[in-house]
């Protein structure tokens, strides 16, 4: 897949590095990293069926229901990954929002990122994701797991709590 390289600036520590990362214009092609050990994976997310599943899942939940489309589009970059992703080899979950490894302090806490100029792209060998673990739930499993995901990342189901 094509990557760009990119700026970035650690929230934690303040060093600046570069790294590859998905393109301005990888329209649907992201590259997924995981949490901790930063495992790379590819999702092509305009014909990804389980990318798709989980996005209705989400649209179907009373949590997120009646949410704007915006803000739904929000919780699957939120849950996605740890739901219907298989963890890396390592057992970390993967996620559309981890960034990578600052290599002074190894937080994966970005304050900033730009893509470096001139653009610079490489076309690197990247796993698909994969969904071993999705795969075997049953629909009300898969309903459950989004349902809990929603509720860990502070979705309320009741009317009185105002969301981002
Ligand atoms: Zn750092």
């Amino acid at each position: 897949m094509k990557l760009q390289l990119f700026s970035f600036t650690c929230a934690e520590c303040g060093s600046v590095f570069t790294a590859f990362d998905t393109p301005e214009d990888g329209y649907g092609d992201f590259l997924v990293r995981s949490h901790v050990a930063a495992s790379e994976a590819r999702l092509l997310a305009l014909i990804d069926p389980v990318y798709a599943e989980v996005r209705s899942l989400i649209a179907a939940n009373p949590r997120t229901a009646p949410k704007k489309a915006g803000l739904q589009a929000h919780a699957l970059q939120q849950i996605y990954g740890e739901v219907a992703c298989d963890p890396d080899r390592q057992g970390h979950a993967f996620g559309l929002d981890v960034q990578p490894i600052c290599p002074q302090c190894a937080s994966q806490r970005m304050a900033s990122w730009e893509p470096v100029a001139p653009v610079q792209t490489l076309d690197k060998d990247v796993p698909p994701i994969t969904y071993r673990r999705w795969m075997g739930l049953s629909l009300s499993q898969k309903q459950q797991a989004v349902d809990e995901a929603l509720r860990h990342h502070g979705w309320s189901s009741s009317s009185g709590v105002m969301l981002p």
